[in-house]
């Protein structure tokens, strides 16, 4: 009896020990730091596309998926979204963003943490948070393995993206020192908008696109130019002969032909750089975070299409090379606070209302400053700009002769009077401005009449914004091609950079 008790007794505790073991692996499987699934063994690819929609995570796509999807419930109980090619992709997997500074990061930042894989101060390009240490970025890594590298933006090419892929500053703001990281660097391709400063904060100092040229690279600015490139070009600087006031690229709501696009950038980076030992090429969409900051949703969502024509020239490429392409698109941090669903609109969205505006929220705002120009505060009314308003917005007074057959586009009392308040600020010279601190929610740093507007035409289409900055929302990251089952699974932004490495074979 004894006996068998003592065999009762350390069959007990055999499966205790079991258990207990099982559950430890299972812990420890769940706990596994995301690092191990840094690890790729399969073949290196030759052609690497690094998309980064700046200010872009789940709002942006899934708010331009339903604007160009059959996006009303007006005829039919069966609306549809159109799917963005790379939300497609047969990989989808997210990150989180924050930086040393902040849960809500700047561009500097997490731009270094996808090029070097390290955590640094908002503002900081590719150095530690002491600003001493530079770090060494994966286009400088590859480039040494004899891969051609190219980066391509919409906004101006010293920009913080673009600027983490090939510079090392304290600040971004120093543009003259990372153009001329740009001039003296040994890549191959930049291209998309101009330079913020190419002779220093004061001009006076030596120019960046002489000592880019003096280094051997082609530099070229108008259209014929830039869309003759081609591989026997040799290194290139090519700078969109229109560009705004940041010397980035149009709106592409506003882009006129004289203007190239993202996607012509993007097809014209790829042919300087094919060659028989590979390349890698990092493309910004770089205003969908302006649009955003700005809260003007079509204007977002018309960037994010034109982003999305630039992945299909990567995507074209794939489908010439399957077996020896990478493709990775992701975004860097959400903007705005951008929400599908807002307060008076509950359960209802109605996007197709964003088909009314016409012109980004930056050419409104030439219009007000016209306005402004040629109108004395004392005589200036808000009737006056209401023909702008609908030509613009698609917004209407009830007394106008369209209210009938555009109901839904009738501007409320509400609205109205929240028109008339932004009005009587926007009369008012900026630098006079004191606002309360109800304003500043209302306003931001925005021109008060157009950030209404957009404000307005948004929330009527169930689109609500909580911020005029970055917020903390985590990024969806897509891949396709050699290495992409890596991307797999909820992860740090500093990940991206090790499975790059990884699949990369960097030593
Ligand atoms: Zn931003």
């Amino acid at each position: 009896m004894l006996r068998m008790n003592k065999k009762i007794a350390a069959l007990l505790v055999s499966l205790l020990l079991i258990t207990s073991i099982v559950f430890m692996l299972a812990t420890a499987t769940a706990n596994t730091p995301t690092s191990t699934l840094n690890n790729y063994n399969g073949v290196a690819p030759k052609y690497v596309f690094m998309f980064i929609g700046d200010g872009m995570s789940y709002p942006q796509i899934n708010s331009t998926e339903i604007f160009s999807g059959k996006n009303t419930f007006k005829d039919s109980k069966t609306p549809a979204l159109r799917r963005l090619s790379f939300s497609n992709f047969p990989v989808a997997g997210a990150c989180t963003t924050f930086d040393a500074t902040s849960f809500c990061p700047d561009s500097a930042s997490t731009a270094t943490s996808y090029s070097t894989g390290y955590k640094t101060l908002s503002n900081v390009i590719n150095m530690d948070v002491d600003k001493k240490v530079k770090y060494k970025t994966i286009t400088e890594m590859i480039k040494e393995m004899g891969y051609k590298v190219g980066i391509v933006s919409s906004v101006s090419i010293d920009h913080a993206t673009p600027a983490a892929y090939y510079a090392h500053q304290p600040s971004r703001g120093n543009y003259y020192e990372i153009a001329m990281e740009m001039a003296n660097s040994t890549f191959d391709f930049f291209g998309g908008g101009g330079l913020i400063s190419p002779k220093g904060k004061n001009n006076d100092q030596p120019d960046v696109v002489e000592t880019a040229k003096k280094n051997g690279f082609k530099v070229v600015n108008t259209k014929e130019e830039i869309l003759a490139l081609n591989k026997d070009s040799g290194r290139v600087i090519a700078m969109n002969p229109v560009v705004d006031k940041d010397k980035a690229l149009p709106y592409e709501i506003d882009r006129t032909d004289a203007s190239l696009s993202l996607a012509d950038f993007t097809r014209k980076a790829i042919e300087v750089l094919d060659n028989k030992n590979g390349f890698f090429l990092m493309v910004e969409g770089g205003k969908i975070d302006w649009a955003c900051h700005a809260n003007d949703a079509a204007t977002a969502v018309n960037d994010t299409l034109a982003f999305e024509k630039a992945v299909n020239e990567a995507i074209f490429f794939y489908h010439k090379h399957p077996k020896e392409t990478l493709i990775v698109v992701t975004g860097d941090h959400e903007t705005g606070g951008l929400s599908i669903g807002f307060a008076a609109t509950g359960y209802s969205t109605f996007y197709e209302k964003l088909n009314y505006q016409k012109k980004s929220y930056l050419e409104f705002d030439k219009f007000v400053a016209d306005y402004k120009a040629k109108t004395n505060a004392d005589q200036a009314k808000l009737e006056d700009i209401l023909p702008e308003i609908k030509a613009s917005f698609g917004l209407i007074t009830s007394t106008d002769a369209d209210a009938a057959t555009r109901k839904d586009m009738v501007l409320t009392d509400y609205e109205v009077q929240l028109l008339k308040n932004a009005f009587k600020q926007t009369m008012i010279p900026s630098g006079n401005r004191k606002y309360t601190d109800g304003e500043v929610v209302l306003y931001g740093s925005y021109e008060p009449i157009t950030v209404t507007l957009t404000h307005i035409l948004n929330n009527k289409s169930g689109i609500g914004w909580s911020s005029y900055s970055h917020t903390g929302s985590p990024v969806p990251v897509f891949a396709m091609g050699l290495g992409q089952e890596l991307f797999n699974g909820y992860y740090d932004n500093t990940d991206v950079f090790k499975k790059l490495k990884s699949i990369l074979k960097i030593k």
